[in-house]
């Protein structure tokens, strides 16, 4: 017979950021919950993708059903502006501090410091096409981690054909040396998202 505990601490170890002893002692916090609660949570890990998918657009997870996501959709935002972030917790940071209006695409990673790695290059060089001739500003939000600086630049470098009528800029450094973005308080945000210089 398999090893439950086992089995369920080393799907925990998959996750991001956790080690094998974080993993056990999820395992042991749900084999002390009531069978209700255990029960509840398994109920919302098996249900999680019925209302939650990708949004063509933009590629964040978000709930709805409509053809894109609710900020894809919102004839309110600036199709001037396409903010480009590594992941959706950084994307979520960013409407906390609630000062950015246009639009975003979530890049699904950043490149090794070797320049390996997967991105959503092609979608990304696909989104801006599409848009090249409504869109004045392409701000490259990343992590300022060497892994985001060189993803920065790899960008940089692809989106060359579109300098001409599109600016492209990258947060002013509020943000510490090393700092993700879904770390940084509302107030670092704002800031660096107002002292943006063109890159
Ligand atoms: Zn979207």
């Amino acid at each position: 017979m398999s090893d439950r505990v086992e089995d369920l601490a080393r799907a925990f170890e998959r996750f991001p950021g956790i080690g094998p002893r974080q993993a056990r002692r999820f395992v042991y916090h749900l084999l002390s919950l009531p069978l209700t609660e255990r029960t509840r949570i398994s109920d919302l890990v098996s249900r999680l993708a019925e209302n939650v998918r990708q949004c063509p657009e933009c590629y964040r997870y978000a709930n709805g059903n409509g053809p894109v996501c609710n900020y894809c959709s919102d004839a309110s935002r600036d199709d001037s502006i396409l903010l480009i972030v590594e992941k959706d917790q950084d994307l979520l940071a960013l409407e906390r501090a609630g000062t950015y209006k246009g639009r975003y695409f979530v890049l699904g990673g950043v490149l090794t410091l070797s320049g390996k790695g997967t991105i959503r290059e092609k979608e990304l060089l696909r989104a801006v096409e599409k848009r090249k001739n409504v869109l004045k500003e392409i701000i490259l939000a990343l992590s300022a981690t060497s892994e985001g600086e060189i993803t920065t630049d790899h960008l940089k470098e692809k989106l060359l054909p579109y300098r001409d009528h599109i600016t492209l800029s990258v947060l002013g450094r509020g943000l510490a040396t090393g700092s993700e973005l879904e770390y940084s308080d509302a107030e670092t945000l704002s800031g660096a998202l107002q002292n943006r210089k063109e890159t």
